[in-house]
């Protein structure tokens, strides 16, 4: 039998201190695992569940669905009017812990968008944040407190990995937009979520098991899961090869985007750490077999930086890459982050290299830059409930809609000691042995944090 334990297998676990060695981390205060949740669990597994604590198994799909199906909240007991009064308090504890609590909101767009900061029971820090748009609701997940790739560009790169989230972790954001959109609470009226993308902090792919599980649960028909269109998820990787590899022959079909900022090896080794472990013609060829076994065309991300990758050389080199693959290029102006002093490329910039990548016959889209005045755009989160917007002037029509606790009472959870080198991620090796990467670690210099504890 299964043990019935949370899939984050390592939550804090395995880190590469960028020689390959493995280290274990040493804290003072080891972080807890995640409780247990329905959500970490296969149907089959919650029956158990219910059965071990003296009830029919039916119970368990009958938490499942108020989770899954009614959307309520975990201290929404009193929605539960079918579950015995006897048997809930036992059924809610072993299967509908509360893992997230908010320690931040903040929203702008005139409301469509909205970026929650969130705190699990061990005190680590993570966001998701909702957008909604006209003809659809997304919402950006993060799958890491924290992410160890280093990325210059990136403010979560910045911070280092506090741990990988649990599978109930990952769902419990979506849930949670889900009834966010449901209940009304975003601007726009009556809206349904339909796009998740594994876009928020973290690297999915580092925390394999958990996502592929959170991927299950998502798109599972209730009570077993929540029922969205595997259409609508996409799944964004720095380039771990061998782990995509092993998502293609998962039979998940989600769309998966490829963050690869330059064509040349040479650009991308400095923009994107890990690129000396697995180089751009390596990403590439896993990205095609993707397609190739999914039928489903490759995103190819590429933040447009100015003066550093937006020339059209590049353009030109990065359309040869491409040119004949199931794939489009989605390109995101840059947004700032503290510490950096890149740029996004200027406007003429951006159009020049779209055009030249149209012109070679590639489809091309420019990425919105939603939330980026709540750092809430891409790279931009870094779960600092201070408000790393608010400090650098960037929020002024950022409003704070609720504060579950004083802000001020917050501290970023990592201590945003900066990466000071950008050599290899080479924790990946246990990948190509069939094994995923699990809480890949930080590049060289740069200390992986051990959760702290922000209570
Ligand atoms: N770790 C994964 C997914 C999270 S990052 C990945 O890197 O793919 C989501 C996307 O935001 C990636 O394409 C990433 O390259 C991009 N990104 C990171 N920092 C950015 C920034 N400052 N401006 C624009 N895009 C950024
Ligand atoms: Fe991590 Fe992605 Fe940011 Fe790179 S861009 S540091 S992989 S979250």
């Amino acid at each position: 039998m299964t043990p019935m334990t949370a899939e984050s297998e390592s939550p804090d676990g395995p880190v590469s201190a960028g020689t390959g060695r493995q280290v274990r981390l040493s804290l003072t205060r080891r972080p807890a695992r995640p409780a247990r949740h329905l959500a970490d669990l296969s149907r089959d597994e919650r029956r158990e569940v219910a059965v071990s604590l003296g009830q029919p198994a039916f119970r368990a799909d009958q938490v499942s669905r108020h989770y899954f199906v009614r959307l309520v909240d975990a201290d929404e007991t009193d929605a539960m009017t079918d579950l015995p009064e006897d048997a809930r308090g036992p059924l809610l504890e072993a299967l509908l812990p509360r893992l997230l609590v908010p320690a931040r909101t903040l929203s702008c767009d005139d409301g469509l968008t909205r970026k929650t900061a969130w705190r699990t029971a061990d005190g680590a820090l993570l966001e998701s944040v909702i957008m909604r748009y006209p003809d659809r609701a997304t919402v950006c997940v993060s799958s890491q407190a924290g992410c160890g790739m280093g990325c210059p560009f990136c403010a979560t790169g910045q911070g280092g990995l506090t741990r990988n989230l649990s599978t109930a972790e990952i769902v419990e954001q979506v849930v949670h937009a889900a009834r966010v959109l449901r209940r009304q609470e975003l601007a726009g009226g009556a809206g349904r979520l339909s796009n998740v993308v594994f876009m928020g902090m973290g690297e999915p792919l580092a925390n394999y098991t958990a996502v592929t599980a959170a991927v299950r649960r998502l798109i599972s028909p209730p009570p077993e899961g929540l029922g969205l269109s595997a259409r609508g998820l996409t799944v964004s990787t720095v380039g771990l090869v061998p782990a995509m590899r092993r998502l293609a022959g998962e039979g998940l079909p989600v769309t998966l985007a490829v963050s690869l900022h330059a064509p040349d090896d040479e650009l991308r080794d400095e923009l994107v750490p890990v690129n000396t472990r697995w180089p751009v013609a390596e990403v590439l060829a896993a990205a095609w077999e993707y397609a190739e076994v999914t039928g489903r065309r490759v995103s190819i991300e590429y933040a447009l930086i100015d003066g550093v990758n937006d020339d059209v050389a590049r353009a030109d080199a990065l359309a040869t890459l491409l040119t004949g693959r199931l794939a489009h290029v989605n390109l995101i102006p840059l947004n700032p982050t503290e510490g950096s002093s890149w740029q996004a490329s200027a406007p003429a910039g951006q159009r020049a290299f779209v055009r030249r990548l149209r012109e070679r016959g590639i489809a091309t889209t420019v990425r919105d830059t939603r939330g980026r005045e709540i750092a809430a755009a891409c790279g931009q989160l870094a779960a600092e409930p201070a408000g790393r917007a608010g400090r650098a002037g960037r929020a002024e029509s950022a409003r704070p809609v609720e504060s579950a606790e004083p802000v001020t009472s917050a501290e970023p959870v990592t201590s945003g000691v900066p990466v000071t080198s950008g050599k290899p991620v080479s924790s990946g090796e246990s990948v190509e042995s069939g094994k995923p990467v699990e809480a890949a670690g930080a590049v060289s210099g740069s200390p992986v944090h051990g959760s702290r504890v922000l209570r």
